[in-house]
């Protein structure tokens, strides 16, 4: 932080794509804040194994890797606040007039920002869901299929989403059942025509998830007829919940470019927003990728679109 008490760069999000910008913009002499918020680490926080990221021979845990890569952001110098902040204000010159990030009472001011706030995975909504995340629940299907190698899981959802991981997931598991409250799916023609020629997959549509069946992993799931009261269970080992995500961007409502579905909009090539000296990284930007390593070279390239502009400014 500069004497003027105004920081150079402020990232907002503890997740891969906040502390990979807080490394690299620590290492670039930026002296980061970097405002986690109370849900420190994001989606990796409810991930056991991640074996996808590379560096780790052996696999990771979601919650270790994420103390990993807070710390090595530390190590050069970042600033960890464990709160949230609660309102922004951008400003179209902010040499001139810094943004604002309030925290509570206290406001940081900042020549630039990170957004790194993420995007969160729907949920169905039940308690034995939550029990048994990362037993046999998971929300991406690219990171755990492989765990499920001949073995019966249950993809739910009827968008793209769950077409297409469905169908990833048929390399690995033996059956894979679509479970959809709808007859019809949301999904594109191509996308579920690919699902419906796929002879591993099987389908429940008309159904919803009432419990999520077993004690210390997933057995089973007890459906119920959306438009009515029968029920059947329906044995796996793993249930894949592909309902959406939705975007953690209710702080910037009419400040910064959203698409249709709320995620803010990077300008072609680069991470910045429209508003002067802002940048969006990692999945608050990105509904298409969303992994770990993506949001982490997002960060990346955030910090250092950040420590140009400022040096552009100079
Ligand atoms: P989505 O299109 O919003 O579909 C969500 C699905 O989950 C819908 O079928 C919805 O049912 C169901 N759902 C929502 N809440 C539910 C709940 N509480 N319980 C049970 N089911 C629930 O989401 P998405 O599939 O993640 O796709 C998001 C965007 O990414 C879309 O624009 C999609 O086209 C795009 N995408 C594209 C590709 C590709 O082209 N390769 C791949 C993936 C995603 P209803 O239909 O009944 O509402």
């Amino acid at each position: 932080m500069a004497d003027d008490g105004i920081h150079e760069l402020a990232i907002i999000g503890g997740g891969p794509a906040g502390y990979t910008a807080a490394l690299y913009a620590a290492r670039g002499a930026l002296s980061p804040v970097v405002i986690e918020g109370y849900a420190a680490g994001g989606q990796l926080m409810i991930t056991s194994d991640v074996d996808n990221f590379p560096g780790f021979q052996d696999g990771i845990m979601g919650p270790e890797l994420m103390q990993q890569m807070r710390a090595q952001a530390e190590r050069f110098g970042a600033v960890m606040r464990t709160e949230d902040v609660t309102e922004v204000r951008f400003s179209d010159d902010p040499m001139s007039t810094p943004h604002e990030l309030q925290i509570g009472s206290d406001i940081v001011r900042t020549r630039t920002v990170v957004v790194a706030t993420g995007a969160t995975a729907r949920q169905i909504g039940l308690d034995s869901e939550v029990r048994l995340q990362g037993r046999g629940v998971s929300y991406c299907a690219v990171c755990d299929a492989a765990f499920f190698r001949e073995q019966e899981v249950v993809i739910v959802g009827g968008g793209d989403s769950a077409m297409e991981e469905a169908t990833f997931l048929t390399k690995f598991a033996s059956k894979v059942t679509i479970v959809h409250r709808r007859e019809e799916l949301r999904a594109s023609k191509v996308m579920q025509e690919r699902a419906r020629t796929n002879n591993k997959i099987a389908w429940d549509l008309g159904y919803v998830v009432e419990e999520v069946l077993g004690e210390d992993a997933v057995s089973g799931l007890l459906l119920r007829e959306t438009d009515g009261t029968a029920t059947k269970e329906l044995p796996c080992t793993g249930l894949f919940v592909a309902i959406g995500h939705d975007p953690t961007t209710a702080l910037f409502q009419g400040m910064l470019d959203m698409d249709s579905n709320g995620y803010l909009v990077q300008q072609p090539g680069s991470t910045a927003t429209r508003v002067p000296g802002v940048f969006a990284a990692g999945d608050v930007a990105d509904h298409v990728y969303r992994q770990a390593v993506t949001a982490a070279g997002n960060g990346c390239m955030a910090a250092l679109d950040a420590e140009r502009w400022l040096a552009e400014q100079a």
